[in-house]
């Protein structure tokens, strides 16, 4: 199908095979660069607050979202919260059963505003995962961190 074909009917699927090469760099930004840092040498979470607004950010920001104010204070929030949110997944991409249900949640750090979206530990039973749910994170062994977000193995229950 060329890019300019007009398409008439929409019931009808249509896709054309090859390949598109994709190249990206991803950076972190300043924030993210300092959060990742503290998880990798610290095995701590970062945020960043606007006390004008009364938020505490985190992933942490270098800007508040809300009043534009610069915040450059990063204050450790440690690496508890709770079960905001969170979605089972029963297969695979390719259709294929999970032998064990993955959970990915909303995971709101401490009492702060934010939050990370992550993996709950496998050995946590699906069927007593709750919204508010005290969790905590599950950082590789220091040696291993290599400042990403791979760092984080997940959250597990306390
Ligand atoms: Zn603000």
């Amino acid at each position: 199908m060329a890019i300019t074909e007009k398409i008439n009917n929409t019931t009808v699927p249509t896709f054309w095979e090859g390949e598109i090469p994709v190249r990206y760099v991803y950076t972190y930004g300043l924030a993210g660069e300092k959060f990742f840092r503290a998880v990798k040498d610290k095995g701590t979470f970062l945020g960043t607050r606007c006390e004008d607004c009364d938020i505490t950010f985190v992933p942490p920001k270098i800007y508040c979202d809300r009043c534009f104010n610069k915040l450059d204070k990063y204050i450790d929030v440690g690496i508890t919260g709770y079960v905001e949110t969170f979605t089972i997944t029963f297969h695979n991409m390719d259709g294929s059963e999970k032998k064990v249900p993955r959970v990915l949640a909303m995971i709101r750090i401490g009492d702060t505003d934010g939050g990370i979206i992550h993996y709950l530990d496998e050995s946590i039973d699906y069927e007593q995962i709750a919204i508010g749910m005290p969790v905590k994170a599950v950082l590789k062994p220091k040696g291993q961190r290599k400042g990403s977000i791979e760092d984080i193995v997940g959250f597990k229950a306390v």
